[in-house]
């Protein structure tokens, strides 16, 4: 596989490189819905109308009745964008894929939206600086109404206890994009901090800025760092600050730490544990070796796992051979096959969203009401497997 890294402009630096896929937006995410309205065909017609429509506009809803929550993995070539849709409708955007391409990412995090019901987005979180997690913003932020911006702080935040080794800067064409889209409703978090959803959803920040939650008092040690890796030495970029969030709904789980990296993973679970089990883990840094610390992984024994990565960029086989390791985990997509390794070294074809180049196919993990059972699809009409939260 290729490893390196790349500047962009004056300032950006990224840590592989950039996919440049020539992907569009695919039509989409109406399937299940019109699914549902399948079900409803053999009512007379003349009473179908509004019924019809009803389910075209609104979401698919739970079979079992109410609403869930939706987590749908847009593919962003190796970039991050993850949608959350609480069953209030309310909707979390975490990381915004990459600038350019005719504005690919931003399409594609659209569509996702229309999918999953939304008109506007509420809440964009972005977890860290660098380009593939908040470059999309300058076109989202023009395609759909934004609420509110969440991120780590910026350096005209002026926080002593954080640090911006890689900006971003107010010249930089990127981070004057962010400001202009983001002022005047944008809040910096911190470890402790929750996102202010409606409903039954929580959202609680476990690190940012390099800086992670204090255990509890009393808490106990965690045995998986009995046999935790030695640390590596002293993540300066981005990636390290990166914030981790977990969403909680009923007994489900669901944690994005961004592109964390190893030791500061380490220090979310050792020597006591700040994140607790796990039902749905966002394999961290689109499946990079420097993330993904195996203490973390024994300790949050994630049930299903799903790998933003794209046909070059992350994927690494010794990442897939430690998920393989976890016990707990029932399956492991990817957003793409890593073309760089060999199929083995990858998920099962029918666990990998996107076969070709070009991409553009999401992963859909819907949650049914109270959190006890959950199902992942991949696109719309993909074949659908279901999994009880722990
Ligand atoms: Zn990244």
């Amino acid at each position: 596989m290729m490893r390196g890294s790349a500047t962009i402009g004056t300032t950006w630096t990224v840590d592989f490189d950039l996919d440049v896929g020539h992907g569009d937006l695919r039509p989409g995410g109406t399937q299940s819905e019109l699914g549902v309205v399948v079900r409803h065909a053999t009512r007379p017609t003349w009473l179908l109308g509004w019924t019809a429509w009803l389910f075209l506009v609104l979401p698919a809803r739970a079979e079992d009745g109410g609403r869930g929550l939706d987590v749908y993995f847009i593919d962003v070539m190796g970039g991050a964008a993850t949608l959350i849709v609480t069953p209030e409708r309310e909707s979390v955007l975490i990381d915004s894929g990459w600038p350019g391409n005719e504005d690919r990412d931003p399409k594609r995090i659209v569509a996702a939206l229309r999918a999953a019901g939304c008109e506007r987005l509420d809440h964009l979180v972005t977890t860290h600086w660098h380009v593939d997690h908040f470059g999309g913003v300058s076109g989202l932020s023009k395609l759909v109404e934004i609420g509110h911006y969440w991120d780590r702080g910026l350096p005209e935040d002026h926080d002593p206890a954080i640090d911006y080794p890689e900006g971003p800067s107010e010249r930089d064409p990127l981070g004057a994009a962010y400001r202009r889209a983001s002022m005047g409703k944008r809040t910096a978090l911190k470890p402790g901090d929750s996102l202010p959803l409606r409903g039954e959803t929580k959202a609680v920040v476990l690190a940012a800025g390099g800086r992670v939650l204090p255990a509890a008092p009393g808490s106990a040690a965690n045995p998986a760092c009995a046999e935790a890796p030695s640390p590596q030495p002293t993540d300066k970029s981005d990636n390290a600050r990166s914030l981790v969030l977990r969403f909680r709904f009923g007994k489900f789980d669901f944690l994005d730490c961004g592109d964390l990296t190893w030791n500061v993973e380490q220090a979310l679970v050792c020597p006591s544990d700040r994140i607790g089990p796990i039902d749905l883990y966002q394999v961290t840094h689109h499946g990079m070796d420097i993330s993904n610390n195996p203490a973390l992984l024994k300790t949050i024994s994630p049930t299903v796992a799903i790998m933003n990565n794209g046909p070059r960029k992350g994927g690494s086989a010794a990442t897939v051979e430690r998920l393989r390791a976890i016990p707990t985990i029932r399956a492991a997509y990817q957003l793409h096959r890593n073309a760089g390794t060999k199929p083995e070294e990858n998920a099962p074809a029918e666990l990998i969203a996107n076969r070709g180049q070009d991409g553009g196919e999401f992963i859909h993990v819907s949650v049914r009401p109270g959190g006890e059972r959950f199902t992942v699809q991949i696109g719309a009409a993909g074949a659908t497997r279901e999994f009880e939260s722990r």
